[in-house]
C-alpha cells in the first residue's frame, strides 16, 4: 500500500541554524509529501537531530522557514504543532503502567464539543476526553504497535523493543500529522533493530501519516524510507529514493557513505570513455574529454576473470567469507580494488577484473557534480 499524496505536508526553505559561531545546519531546503517516510541520514554531528528539533519546534531556526500545509510554523511552540517525536531513550514514566503512559497526553487534552441546547442554539463547550474515548484510543494505539492487551503491564517488565513500541504508541495516540523519530532503534540489539525496522515500516503503512526519521545507519535508511536525505557537515548532499542514492550517488561523499564503493582517480579520454586503474573503459557518462574524474565502482559490479581476459590485472591480497558472498581485495598498481563475489579466489593469485559500463559512475573531480 502506498499512502503518499502529491501534496507537500512540510516545506523547509533556506534553513540555517547556528549555535553561537558554530553553523550546525545550512542551506537546508526540502519538500516532504503527505504520507512519505523520509530519513535524514549522515554521520554523527552532521546536523540531523538539529534539523529534526527545528521541525518539532524545540529549536528555532537562525534563518529560513518551515511550512506545514503551506503555513509558516517556524516560530510556533512544539505543543501547537500537530507533530510528535519518538526519541532513542524512550522517556517513558517508570512509575506508570502501559495504559497510563499512553493515555498521559490524552488525559490533559481539551477538545471543543458542539451541542444544540433546547432552543436549538449551538453551544461550544471545552471538555476533557471521556474515559471511554481514551480507552478506545489507547487500545487502537496498542493494536498498531502489536501489543494488544498490554495495558496493565508495568514498564519495568517490558523488553527494550516493547518499551520502544510503547513510546511509539504514546506518540501516535493523539493522531499527529507527522511523527518524528530520532534514532528510535539506537538502544536495541541488532536482531531487535532489524525486526523493529520492518515493524516501523508496517506501522507507517497502517497509520498513513508522515514519518521523518533520523539515523546514521545507511542500511536502516535504505530499508525503510521512501526518500533519503543524505547530510554531511550541516548540508544536504543528496535527496532521493534509496535506489537513486545507492545507484546514482551525487558525489564522492554519498558514494563512500552509502554502501561500500571503490573510488578511483580517472580521466575522460573520449566520448563516454574513461581511463582508471591503468585501463580504458566505456562508461554511461559523457563528460568533456580531458576532465579529471572520480570513478565510483560498487564491489558487486567488479567481475573476476583470468588474467588474460581482464581489463585490469592484479594480485589477490585477501579473501573473507561473508556468508552470502566473498569479500576479495585485489591490488593493481597503487589501487586496491574491493570485490563482492559468490566465487572465491586464492591469495597471491594473479587475476583479471572486468567492469561493465553500467557499473562505472563518473563524477567530475572539481565540481563533484555528476551527470546522471
Ligand atoms: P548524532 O547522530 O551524533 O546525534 P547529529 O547529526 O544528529 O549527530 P546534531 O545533534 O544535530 O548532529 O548536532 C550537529 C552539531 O551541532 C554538532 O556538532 C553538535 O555538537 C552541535 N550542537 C547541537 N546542539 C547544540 C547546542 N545546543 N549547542 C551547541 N552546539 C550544538
Amino acid at each position: 500500500m502506498n499512502n503518499i499524496s502529491s501534496e507537500n505536508i512540510i516545506e523547509i526553505k533556506g534553513i540555517k541554524k547556528c549555535f553561537d559561531a558554530f553553523v550546525a545546519v545550512e542551506d537546508f531546503n526540502l519538500e516532504v509529501k503527505k504520507g512519505e517516510f523520509v530519513t535524514f541520514l549522515g554521520p554523527s554531528g552532521c546536523g540531523k537531530t538539529t534539523m529534526l528539533r527545528m521541525i518539532a519546534g524545540f529549536e528555532l531556526p537562525t534563518e529560513g522557514h518551515i511550512l506545514l500545509n503551506g503555513k509558516d510554523i517556524s516560530s510556533l511552540p512544539p505543543n501547537k504543532r500537530p507533530i510528535n517525536t519518538v526519541f532513542q531513550r524512550y522517556a517513558l514514566f517508570p512509575h506508570l503502567n502501559v495504559f497510563e503512559n499512553i493515555a498521559f497526553g490524552l488525559k490533559m487534552k481539551i477538545v471543543e464539543v458542539t451541542y444544540k441546547n433546547k432552543n436549538g442554539d449551538t453551544i461550544i463547550r471545552k471538555e476533557k476526553l471521556s474515559r471511554t474515548v481514551i480507552r478506545e484510543k489507547v487500545k487502537r494505539a496498542l493494536e498498531i504497535v502489536d501489543l494488544e492487551g498490554f495495558e496493565k503491564r508495568d514498564i519495568s517488565t517490558l523488553s527494550g523493543g516493547q518499551q520502544q513500541r510503547i513510546a511509539i504508541a504514546r506518540a501516535i495516540v493523539n493522531e499527529p500529522e507527522i511523527l518524528l523519530l530520532d534514532e528510535p532503534l539506537g538502544a536495541l540489539d541488532l536482531k531487535m533493530r532489524k525486526e523493529m525496522q520492518l515493524e516501523l515500516k508496517s506501522m507507517h503503512e497502517k497509520l498513513g501519516i508522515t514519518f521523518i526519521y533520523v539515523t546514521h545507519d545507511q542500511e536502516e535508511a535504505l530499508t525503510m524510507s521512501d526518500k533519503v536525505v543524505v547530510m554531511s557537515d550541516g548540508m544536504i548532499q543528496q535527496v532521493g529514493t534509496p535506489e537513486a542514492i545507492y545507484n546514482e550517488p551525487n558525489n564522492v561523499f554519498v558514494a563512500d557513505f552509502i554502501g561500500e564503493s571503490n573510488i578511483f582517480d580517472g580521466k575522460m579520454y573520449g566520448n563516454k570513455m574513461v581511463h582508471f586503474c591503468g585501463a580504458e573503459f566505456t562508461c554511461m557518462d559523457d563528460l568533456p574529454v580531458g576532465s579529471d574524474v572520480d570513478v565510483v565502482v560498487r564491489p558487486e559490479d567488479v567481475e573476476m576473470t583470468t588474467m588474460e581476459k581482464g581489463q585490469i590485472k592484479g594480485t589477490v591480497r585477501s579473501v573473507i567469507f561473508k556468508g552470502m558472498h566473498y569479500e576479495i581485495a585485489v591490488q593493481s598498481g597503487d589501487n586496491e580494488i574491493l570485490i563482492k563475489s559468490t566465487k572465491s579466489a586464492v591469495i597471491g593469485e594473479l587475476i583479471g577484473l572486468n567492469i561493465e559500463p553500467d557499473g562505472i559512475h563518473v563524477i567530475h573531480s572539481q565540481t563533484n557534480i555528476n551527470v546522471y
